[in-house]
């Protein structure tokens, strides 16, 4: 029988799943799916390889579904569905590491206890994410779980780019910039390594530029900085989150406006960034539709920010080798590539125009000395990668995840 490995992301009201088959080092995804609604009346969708799709409303003598319904929904599934093989691994996507982890971790319940105790530092996802491990565990006993972080890439920074002017106290309890999204950054490397390595092992922006977005500078593939912070707020505009604001807004939101901690959360999370500028979409293919100034100014602004960090992050590396889009805008929405890197020659990108249209995987002009290339980020197969590596099942270079 074969080998199996599921990744599991789990949030507050969703669990998304991937099983790939592991044999002789190699990843096959068999099926992804998701269960959603979880809290109240929750669906199961998946699809497999192969085409073939499930959808259905999930248990419905239960009032609500908890991740624990979810994670039973998903083994009865793969049981149903004869995926032929067994789950050996199921690696979680877990958001923070805290300033400790660095790597993967096969989850005992010490670590279980360290992970929980880093739920203040991410409480809209941390709680959510161990959830979905205490769910894995009660329905695949036998198999491993390994939690992998999107804060790890990050936690090699020197100490300039990880702390806060902020008495050094705060710093010490933790109140650092951890950076996020490192699971598609390390990705996005791998694959550098894989098809660049000469670019690979020099001056890289990665800028993954999604619902979620943030700009990681790598320096012979190692994260040096990143534009989020603390939290997953901070740098760009968001699709609903503000990215990076002056601190004095939000005193002044609780003195003046006496919002708390609650209302001010669900501006800057929800309400803010693409969504809030534009009162349009935070959706960047409806801001591109819509004939509103509103729309012009949220697209104008995301730009101008993305560029500004891209300066900044090429200050921090002394130069730029090469710079990879991914995520939904990164890959697709051509025009706002375009609008981040044109008239950047002073600063060696030559952007081609028509490549760039065309969603070419390189986009700068041949002889450009910083190279842009778009690739496409898969978080999920990273989880599984990891998972199957922290196993022995799989050899860690490149090309192993392809
Ligand atoms: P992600 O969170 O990585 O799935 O990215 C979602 C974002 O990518 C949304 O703002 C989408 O509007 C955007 N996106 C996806 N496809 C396109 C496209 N063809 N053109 C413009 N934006 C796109």
């Amino acid at each position: 029988m074969a080998n199996l490995i599921l990744t599991i992301n789990a949030g507050s009201s969703s669990v998304k799943f991937s099983a790939y088959r592991i044999a002789e080092g190699q990843l096959t995804q068999l099926a992804l799916g998701l269960i959603d609604g979880i809290g109240a009346k929750a669906t199961f969708s998946a699809k497999k390889s192969d085409g073939a799709k499930t959808q259905f409303v999930l248990d419905q003598s239960h009032a609500t579904v908890d991740h624990k319904m979810a994670l039973t929904a998903v083994l009865d599934w793969l049981e149903k569905e004869k995926l032929d093989g067994e789950v050996v691994g199921v690696g979680h996507r877990v958001v923070h590491g805290g300033p400790v982890y660095a790597e993967p971790v096969l989850v005992d319940p010490e670590i279980f206890r360290r992970l929980e105790a880093f739920s203040p530092l991410a409480p809209l996802h941390q709680p959510y994410n161990l959830a979905g491990v205490e769910a894995a565990i009660e329905a695949f006993p036998k198999a491993a779980q390994v939690a992998c972080f999107d804060t790890a890439f990050h936690r090699k920074h020197p100490f300039i780019a990880d702390t806060f002017a902020l008495p050094r106290q705060y710093y010490d309890e933790g109140v650092r910039r951890y950076g996020f999204h490192g699971l598609s950054y390390e990705f996005i490397h791998r694959i550098l390594r894989h098809e660049e390595p000469v670019l690979a092992r020099g001056k890289v922006i990665v800028a993954h530029l999604g619902n979620g977005a943030s700009l990681c500078a790598i320096n012979a593939g190692k994260s040096v900085a990143s534009t989020m912070g603390f939290t997953a707020l901070d740098g760009l505009p968001m699709g609903t989150r503000c990215g990076q604001l002056d601190p004095g807004v939000v005193l002044y939101l609780m003195a003046e406006k006496k919002m708390n901690a609650e209302q001010i959360t669900d501006l800057l999370y929800k309400n803010s960034g693409l969504k809030g500028m534009s009162g349009v979409s935070n959706d960047m293919r409806e801001l591109e539709a819509s004939t509103e100034q509103s729309a012009r100014d949220a697209i104008d602004y995301f730009v101008s920010r993305v560029r500004r960090e891209i300066g900044g992050l090429c200050a921090v590396l002394g130069g730029l080798d090469c710079i990879v889009l991914t995520g939904g805008i990164g890959e697709n929405a051509a025009r706002v590539r375009q609008a981040i890197l044109e008239n950047m020659e002073w600063f060696g990108i030559q952007i081609d125009a028509e490549a760039n249209a065309r969603n070419e995987r390189i986009i700068s002009e041949k002889g450009s000395p910083t190279v842009a290339l778009i690739l496409k980020t898969d978080e999920e197969r990273m989880i599984a990668a990891h998972t199957a590596e922290l196993l022995g099942l799989k050899q860690p270079l490149v090309p192993a995840i392809s």
